[in-house]
């Protein structure tokens, strides 16, 4: 058991929805076919909430994601790139709000924009980093291999808009993963420890894109909790070893066994992925009763 897990450093952690949209289901569950075609003729539409985690740490909020920016469902130009916002109509249709902020949403659980101190982006697409703009003093932790592909030929293509990610200010700061003495670790190849007390570990778990990350979560007051950004849409799917219709096939099993492996070490590890529609609700589910309320 590692020391945070005896210590309450996590009072509590949702998961918010900037709106929701909809993705293929070959999208959602893989297909034999080429991703472009169904890209272009699939009619088969699955509706997923587009969330991000909240975590309330006795250092400060931090955030796993930053949600959908709402400008994308009303300005016809959010994306620059002619051939990024082909590839975006083809691919997710959005239902979002005029109130489904990042500040919004996280004003509804009680807190202030200018309260998150930290980011976990787990990976650079437009849905996972729309929030950043409203969160101007926060740090936002990405990795060395994700931000690298910002200065390839052509990023829009993958959905990595620079126009939304490179804002003048930010705070971006590349993780490089490194070795660490806990063997749980080991098969991933390097960690990092967010807050230093190893209630936040960001282990690599590429496939998705190429930098993708995910957090492991471990304080007194919940189950320890894996969440893995888009490495899979469902828990299940990734249990079952059905990788999703995008991303590098090879890279995402691998690390799909080496999620499995973490799990098989921590038995009670609740897995999150960054689109589950029941998520909070399981978040609320598991939460321990805090053993200050009958005092
Ligand atoms: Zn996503």
């Amino acid at each position: 058991m590692s020391p945070a897990e005896t210590e309450n450093l996590i009072a509590s952690i949702h998961a918010i929805s900037t709106g929701s949209g909809e993705q293929h289901k070959e999208h959602r569950y893989g297909s034999r076919m080429p991703s472009l075609w169904w890209l272009l003729t699939s009619q088969k539409w699955i509706e997923i909430p587009i969330n991000l985690y909240v975590l309330e740490h006795r250092d400060g909020l931090v955030l796993f994601d930053a949600g959908m920016d709402p400008a994308i469902a009303i300005d016809p130009n959010y994306v620059s790139s002619a051939i990024g916002r082909f590839f975006m109509r083809k691919l997710f249709r959005f239902h979002i709000g005029p109130n489904d902020t990042l500040t919004s949403k996280l004003q509804e659980l009680g807190f202030a924009a200018e309260d998150v101190s930290k980011v976990v982006v787990s990976h650079l697409h437009f849905d996972h980093i729309g929030g950043i703009k409203e969160i101007a003093q926060a740090e936002l932790l990405v990795s060395r291999e994700e931000w690298q592909q910002l200065s390839g030929p052509h990023p829009e293509r993958d959905f990595i808009f620079r126009e939304h990610i490179e804002l003048p200010g930010a705070k971006w700061h590349q993780i490089d993963f490194q070795p660490s003495n806990d063997l749980l670790f080991d098969p991933f190849g390097g960690c990092h420890d967010v807050m230093g007390d190893g209630t936040m570990v960001l282990l690599p778990t590429p496939g998705h894109t190429p930098g993708s990350m995910s957090m492991l979560v471990r304080s007194a007051g919940y189950p320890p909790l894996l969440l893995v950004g888009d490495l899979t849409y469902e828990t299940d799917l990734l249990m079952n070893d059905q990788v999703p219709g995008t991303g590098d096939v090879a890279l995402l099993r691998s690390s799909f066994a080496k999620v499995r492996g973490l799990k098989a070490q921590l038995p009670g590890l609740m897995i999150l992925a960054s689109h589950d529609p029941e998520a909070d609700k399981d978040l609320a589910a598991v939460r321990a009763p805090d053993p200050q309320a009958n005092i």
